[in-house]
């Protein structure tokens, strides 16, 4: 099935690309998704036969048959990584094999097939080999490479697909959040659950953040940004935000991070950050995070700093917490110590303003 797997990908050139200025514009104000390369991989798998079709193609809409299976039951997953530009121009990624492997746990959870997890990478270095000028090199941007996987199969009875494709595209990003690394407010959302006990919570589907568009509109209507989810058995427990990971910094210096049991995304930044964290001799533990004690920490001041994490908005602090009956400030507001000191860390290593001890990067140009 994987025959030929991280083989060569042929590339048909966009007839029309982008003009340099076109793309100069661009790359000086990336806004976050909005704009996306000349081009995009791609890759087909036909039940019995397997994956074919290794192309980097001109970037454009994809044709589907009003019956594909994923536009009636979701049958999708998706990933999201980056593209670093250094300072001597050299093009990098973060731990790319760990967004392979995810990919295709998450395939798996949701019944499409595996993708081998060196033509998930093959498909990425081809598109931003092709696409290397779209790597923006200002301070705080990289390129955001979203691969994804849907049925494309033409029937509405319900069983998995036969027909799936795998495309990457790539989207010059600045900050993820319109103010920077600026303090965010998080609706503590007690109505919905993202995810419950052997749900698709730890996989990255569509149909994960589809359910969760209702709680966001909630979050805008309080003047929040973000939404916390609770664990959906006790609701007393805090899981993780509609896209990142949160962990909770205590005023004795420890940290504290929800454990990824099933109905939590195990973010490659969470995993990154806890041990950046362990090489600093934090004690920072894996254990369920009730909401009453962030809630009586931000009160009493023994929560020092919250701050969610993954690979879009890289570490954003938490500046305050509001529900329906309550509203909570995380110490004075502003970006904690440490938050912001791991950030820098990450970032280094990710830009390459640093030696990358763990092994984390590989060069894509
Ligand atoms: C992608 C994602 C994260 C963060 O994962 P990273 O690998 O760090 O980008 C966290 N939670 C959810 C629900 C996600 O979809």
């Amino acid at each position: 099935m994987s025959t030929g797997a991280g083989g060569t990908f042929s590339v048909e050139p966009n007839p029309n690309p982008c003009t340099d200025a076109e793309r100069e514009a661009e790359l000086a104000h990336p806004a976050f998704g909005m704009a996306f390369t000349d081009h995009m991989s791609r890759l087909t798998w036909r039940a019995g036969e397997g994956w074919s079709g290794r192309r980097v193609v001109p970037y454009g809409p994809i044709q589907l048959d009003p019956a594909a299976a994923v536009l009636h039951y979701a049958q999708e997953v998706f990933e999201g990584l980056k593209a670093y530009r250094h300072t001597d121009g050299s093009v990098w990624t973060f731990r790319p094999f760990a967004n392979a492997e995810r990919f295709s746990r998450s395939a798996r959870r949701m019944a499409l097939p595996e993708l081998d997890p060196r033509d998930f990478v093959a498909a990425v270095e081809s598109l931003v080999r092709v696409d290397r000028a779209w790597v923006p090199g200002g301070v705080d941007t990289s390129l955001y490479l979203r691969p994804f996987m849907f049925a494309t199969e033409p029937f509405v009875g319900v069983r998995p697909s036969r027909m799936v494709e795998f495309y990457v595209i790539a989207s010059p990003v600045g900050s993820y959040f319109a103010g920077g690394v600026a303090p965010v407010c998080i609706w503590v959302e007690r109505e919905t659950h993202r995810a419950g006990p052997g749900g698709t919570g730890a996989a990255k589907c569509g149909g994960n953040y589809a359910g969760a568009m209702a709680a966001l509109e909630t979050a805008y209507a309080h003047g929040c940004e973000q939404v916390l989810y609770l664990d959906a058995v006790t609701g007393t427990d805090v899981e993780e935000l509609g896209g990142m990971n949160i962990m909770a910094v205590f005023d004795d210096g420890t940290v504290a991070t929800p454990p990824t049991s099933g109905t939590i995304l195990e973010g490659v930044t969470r995993s990154a950050i806890l041990q950046l964290l362990a090489d600093r001799d934090v004690a920072v533990v894996e254990r369920p995070v009730s909401l009453a004690e962030v809630v009586e920490g931000a009160k009493s001041g023994h929560l020092a700093e919250l701050f969610a994490c993954g690979t879009a908005a890289v570490m954003t602090p938490v500046g305050s917490l509001r529900g329906p009956d309550f509203e909570v400030t995380v110490a004075d507001g502003g970006p904690g110590e440490l938050t912001m000191s791991v950030r820098g860390e990450l970032t280094d290593i990710q830009y390459g303003r640093v030696p990358d001890r763990h092994d984390w990067l590989h060069r894509l140009v």
